[in-house]
């Protein structure tokens, strides 16, 4: 008879184990894990850099950050916040560092030091975790779980731990002992866009865009990234995020609106017949009043009508306008979307209504926990999956 058995370990059951054992050290706690590694997605994320959280430390600013479950976790980060997370890597001993996007990183760049970090504290605290574990079902009676294996054994506990992140096994699990499931759809993702020749420009990356989806409220500021087959970048992936579910339910195709420059047609009109009173003898090519890089420019101003490769004061003011437009509200059609490196995650999974974030603990089943992605809850890219993650086992660890 176990006290606590949490399936799955990933960042959110590793973190809950090491949180739950720490305050009660007598604990007889178990993790048992499908593969046959633990923490494969942190090693994995951020591109094998680790973008562990972010260093937003106002919960409502970091609340906002997620797309799904921002009103639960905001209760939650009053408990454990990135505040918390890099003040317990640091006691033990992991440097970070913070970008200019707040993103938080091992100074190593190498999630390997937070990996060591990791099982440093579960070999301290004698914690055991069995691999290669094929859970058929969880039964509950009144008082105790029953672990059900595929090969018929089974073992029992007081307590369960849900940790199963994006698999639907775990949501199947989640499912039998009473809860109702959003379905998983990927969020944080690229677009790719009809045959068009911006791609020919991929590489370019640009600052402070604004992209929105055709029709919709869904829009995002930020850098860009033209690919060779559409759209990259923190606004196009963060804006996946939000458009997440429409985007799925038109199969991905949509229209994508550009502003280049985040600024209003009138001002960027405006800049133009400043542009053509002060140089009119100069090809607007050459001028460049918007510092676009050099390709880019060449693309707005020759590809969309070789007049602008008259001087300035030879170009109408209609065509002036016509130009504003385009960098304003530019126009690329979605055809579908293609995998985010650096990190990826799902959105769906546990009714978050179904939950109590006071201590994680299911409202339908008494003394089952859960924790990470398996909940509905997703953030933006910027480390914000991690401290979910974190946040949500801490808690439950906390409560065991
Ligand atoms: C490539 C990539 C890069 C990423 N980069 C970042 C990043 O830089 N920053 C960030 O914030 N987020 C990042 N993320 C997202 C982040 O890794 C996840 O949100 C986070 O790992 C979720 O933690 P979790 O514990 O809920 O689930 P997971 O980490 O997925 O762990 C779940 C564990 O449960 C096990 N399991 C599943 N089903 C069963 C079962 N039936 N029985 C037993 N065990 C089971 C799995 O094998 C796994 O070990 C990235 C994700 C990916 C895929």
């Amino acid at each position: 008879m176990y006290d606590a058995i949490i399936i799955g370990a990933g960042a959110s059951g590793i973190f809950a184990a090491i949180e739950a054992k720490s305050k009660k050290n007598n604990l007889k706690i178990l993790i048992l894990e499908r593969s046959n590694s633990m923490l494969s997605k942190v090693k994995l994320s951020g591109g094998g850099r680790c973008n562990i959280t972010n260093a937003t430390f106002d919960p409502h600013e970091l609340a906002k950050n997620y797309p799904r479950g921002s009103k639960e976790l905001l209760s939650a980060f009053n408990k454990f916040q990135p505040r918390d997370m890099i003040k317990w890597l640091e006691e033990k001993n992991v440097s970070l560092k913070i970008d200019e996007n707040n993103k938080v990183f091992p100074k190593s760049d190498s999630s390997n030091t937070l990996i060591e970090c990791f099982l440093k504290e579960l070999e301290l605290k004698k914690i055991e975790i069995r691999f290669n574990q094929n859970i058929k079902n969880i039964l509950k009676d009144n008082e105790f779980f029953e672990i059900l294996f595929e090969n018929q054994e089974s073992i029992f506990t007081k307590k369960v731990v849900l940790a199963t992140g994006s698999s639907s096994s775990g949501l199947k699990l989640a499912q039998n002992l009473g809860h109702s499931i959003e379905p998983f759809i990927p969020s944080l993702f690229s677009f790719k866009i009809k045959k068009n020749d911006i791609l020919k420009l991929s590489g370019i990356s640009l600052k402070n865009v604004k992209v929105s989806i055709k029709n919709t409220k869904f829009s995002q500021i930020g850098s860009i990234l033209i690919t060779h087959e559409g759209f990259s970048g923190p606004a196009i992936i963060n804006l996946s995020s939000f458009a997440a579910k429409y985007l799925f339910e038109n199969n991905y195709l949509s229209t994508l609106f550009i502003n280049w420059l985040n600024i209003s047609q009138e001002e960027i009109y405006q800049i133009l017949l400043k542009a053509k009173n002060d140089y009119p003898n100069k090809l607007l090519l050459k001028i460049n009043p918007f510092n676009f890089p050099n390709n880019l420019n060449h693309y707005f101003i020759n590809s969309y009508s070789n007049i602008f490769s008259h001087i300035i004061k030879n170009v109408t003011n209609k065509n002036l306008f016509r130009l504003s437009e385009k960098l304003s509200s530019d126009e690329y059609q979605i055809i579908s979307k293609s995998q985010n490196k650096g990190e990826f995650v799902s959105c769906g999974g546990v009714n978050l209504k179904e939950v109590n974030f006071k201590d994680m603990q299911s409202k339908i089943c008494k003394n089952l926990y859960l924790t990470g992605e398996l909940l509905n809850i997703d953030g933006i890219t910027g480390g914000y999956n991690l401290q979910n993650a974190w946040t949500t086992g801490f808690i439950a660890g906390y409560f065991l």
